[in-house]
């Protein structure tokens, strides 16, 4: 049984766009938002098995669905500044650059059954809006769930970043397939290949070596991609991608099993900023 997402809103509103990872006993040792207490309702659950209802990326309990699982997820069908979109109806704008204070810090890698994910050990942030917010963790989607003009990409990253008062900021990378990342492969190579496995990375792996060097972005309000779908989400997506081999996207599809990506969303009211 994959792990489920939990109820409880203050952890809810800082799982990101992936499925938070209660119930991983180390990821509840860490000092992140993750690590928040649980909600009554599960408390007494297994650490792999919650009350929560199930969402998967197909069926019945597939996107179309997500928002009528449970009354939490509402935003996922009436939100609408929904996660991903397609980046299109760009304006140009003075981005101001973002200010990375990155340093080795992904220390156990985790398969919660909706993505493969690698937690932070504190102490990176990124400061945005004169705001510092420190990177939680980054976890990888396939294929793309954003697309930049209707290009879609064999992997997409996101790093998981939240201030002080939770509030969340994601940067997305997309990942194309023109060579090996060597600094991927320390975290792949301790890959869980079942849902629910968390297992300790023994050399902590880069963030900002997973990043292209040129850190241009574009800029939306949006949501989590995964239930509960929360929105005032900042996503930062770099404008240049990252190279992968295609062997590192396989490992990564062998385990999932399935495409991961929820269908893009209405642009609605919002504009790209570029
Ligand atoms: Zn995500």
């Amino acid at each position: 049984m994959f792990r489920q997402i939990v109820l409880a809103l203050p952890v809810v509103a800082l799982a990101a766009c992936s499925t938070d990872p209660q119930g991983t006993p180390a990821s509840q040792s860490m000092a992140h938002p993750m690590a928040a207490p649980q909600h009554d309702k599960q408390a007494g659950a297994a650490p792999n098995h919650t009350d929560a209802p199930h969402w998967s990326y197909d069926g019945a309990n597939g996107p179309q669905h997500w928002g009528s699982l449970d009354a939490a997820f509402s935003a996922c069908s009436d939100g609408r500044n929904q996660s991903p979109i397609n980046l299109t109806r760009m304006i140009k704008d003075e981005l101001t650059p973002i200010k990375f204070a990155y340093k080795p810090g992904g220390t156990e890698i985790l398969h919660n059954g909706h993505t493969i994910q690698v937690n932070y050990a504190p102490g990176s942030s990124i400061t945005v809006d004169g705001v510092a917010f420190e990177l939680k963790q980054f976890h990888f989607h396939a294929p793309s769930e954003n697309t930049i003009q209707g290009h879609s990409y064999p992997l997409e990253g996101h790093f998981v970043h939240a201030d002080s008062k939770g509030n969340l900021a994601v940067i997305a990378v997309m990942y194309m397939v023109e060579k090996p990342l060597p600094e991927l492969d320390k975290a792949w190579k301790h890959m869980p290949a079942i849902a629910g496995e968390t297992r300790a990375l023994p050399a902590a792996v880069s963030a900002s070596a997973l990043l292209p060097a040129k850190r241009g972005y574009y800029r939306f309000t949006g949501s989590l991609t995964t239930p509960p779908c929360s929105e005032g989400v900042r996503w930062l997506v770099m404008n240049t991608y990252k190279e992968i081999s295609a062997a590192q996207v396989d490992a990564f599809t062998r385990v999932m099993h399935h495409p991961n990506n929820r269908p893009i969303q209405p642009l609605n009211a919002r504009t790209v900023l570029k």
